[in-house]
């Protein structure tokens, strides 16, 4: 017999991530809800079509604003994030401006953390200034920096925690006490840490963003974006930044990608991060690595706010080595089952190096300054055998021990400068 209690019990999240949303009686049974792949959707009148345009009555009216795949992921996510409602992007980089064109105009002010996936620094860096708006680069992994930097005029504050590439956290219920105070939105990015890892609403932020083409996705086929938040924000979002200002919108094939993904996605974190672990504590442990950054090794300095703020700690790793950069990247090229490729989230392992790559949108002073040392690699720690991974990454080390005593090749330190303007 069904109770009341268990008609009414909410459902956890891993059954949420596979039904929220959907039943098959909505579709003729079809146990996967249908692609919707249409631009544009027919009215029964003309009348009708004025009153949805009107927001009299409810109905579709053309795919940028939304469409029913999209619309289903985007209940679906805005449920794993605790939000009230969520929205979907063309990439992650469409979700952040779509969020910034939004909350701020001309004369404002933002706050971001000093260390930032690098084509989002570039655009806070770069594309926002164009436009009167300033934006000022703290230290947020210490929020007394984010008290002495306020000011009047601040209206929103953006983070990633973990921060790619150093994995630096930043306490996310701090930071959002300090911002409220002065009315400020507090944005994350919690790319790296997915809902079942870290909830940042839950913890006062006022705005989530993703790049869903990383673990949300999972399997490296396509590139997506999604926000999470407010119905009054994400409203707004939808119909300045994304419709208007940027127009990147989601396209059904990538809701339908990313509404498979959802499915998987507790259990892929799961072994992502016991993986992670383990190569993490392997790499420690071995004598050609000098530092290794990854929030579930007690050696992590903010240890103690990652087992608050994270139910696990995630598949991505950064280290160090001794002979620095130009270790790294005989390491990386002796590689073989790991593939060097930037991305990460994927169901393969993959290897990058910021300095390089994609955190080449800083110069090698800016990098100093934020904390993005030049010879750290970044490892995205994916769903093979663990055991697989650490042969080749041990095969690699090793021989750069060897090669070491027997002294050391030319450096390529310097290559590191670019006179093109830097991609990401
Ligand atoms: C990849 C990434 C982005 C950008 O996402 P795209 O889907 O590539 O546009 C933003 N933030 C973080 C942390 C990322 O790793």
């Amino acid at each position: 017999m069904r109770t009341d209690q268990a008609h009414r019990r909410t459902p956890a999240m891993s059954t949420r991530a596979i039904h929220h949303g959907y039943e098959p009686a909505m579709a003729q049974g079809a146990l996967t809800p249908p692609l919707h792949l249409t631009s544009t959707f027919a009215f029964e009148s003309a009348e009708q079509g004025g009153d949805i345009f009107a927001g009299k009555q409810p109905g579709y009216l053309y795919s940028r604003i939304s469409n029913p795949t999209v619309d289903l992921l985007e209940r679906r996510f805005a449920s794993l994030e605790g939000a009230e409602a969520a929205l979907g992007t063309a990439s992650g980089i469409g979700a952040i401006t779509s969020v910034m064109w939004t909350l701020l105009s001309a004369g404002d002010e933002l706050i971001a953390h000093e260390t930032l996936y690098g084509c989002t620094f570039a655009f806070l860096r770069h594309g926002l200034s164009r436009f009167g708006i300033k934006v000022r680069f703290v230290d947020l992994s210490d929020p007394r920096n984010l008290e002495a930097a306020l000011g009047p005029k601040t209206r929103a504050v953006y983070l990633e925690t973990p921060a790619n590439p150093n994995m630096r956290l930043v306490d996310i219920e701090a930071i959002s006490m300090i911002a409220k105070r002065q009315g400020a939105k507090v944005v994350v990015d919690s790319t790296y840490a997915t809902p079942f890892l870290t909830r940042p609403l839950e913890l006062g932020a006022d705005l989530v963003v993703h790049s869903a083409t990383k673990y949300l996705g999972g399997h490296g086929d396509l590139i997506a974006g999604l926000v999470a938040g407010g119905a009054e924000d994400i409203e707004a979002i939808r119909m300045v930044g994304l419709k208007d200002m940027t127009g990147a919108v989601m396209a059904p094939l990538n809701a339908h990608l990313i509404l498979r993904g959802l499915k998987t996605l507790e259990l892929r974190m799961a072994r992502h991060s016991d993986s992670a672990l383990t190569v993490a504590r392997a790499l420690e442990s071995h004598p050609a690595v000098t530092a290794v950054h990854y929030p579930g090794l007690e050696s992590f300095p903010q240890y103690a706010l990652a087992q608050r703020q994270m139910a696990r700690f995630g598949g991505m790793i950064a280290f160090e080595l001794e002979g620095g950069l130009d270790a790294g990247i005989a390491t990386m090229n002796r590689l073989k089952l790991i593939a060097r490729a930037v991305s990460l989230g994927d169901a393969e392992t993959l290897i990058q190096h910021p300095a390089s790559m994609t955190h080449s949108t800083y110069t090698p002073e800016e990098r100093q300054a934020h904390g993005i040392s030049e010879g750290l690699i970044r490892l995205s720690v994916g769903l093979e055998a663990p055991e697989d991974l650490l042969a080749d990454l041990l095969a690699a080390l090793d021989h750069l021990a060897q090669a070491g005593a027997k002294g050391r090749q030319q450096p390529v330190s310097h290559r590191l400068r670019h006179d093109s303007p830097p991609s990401c």
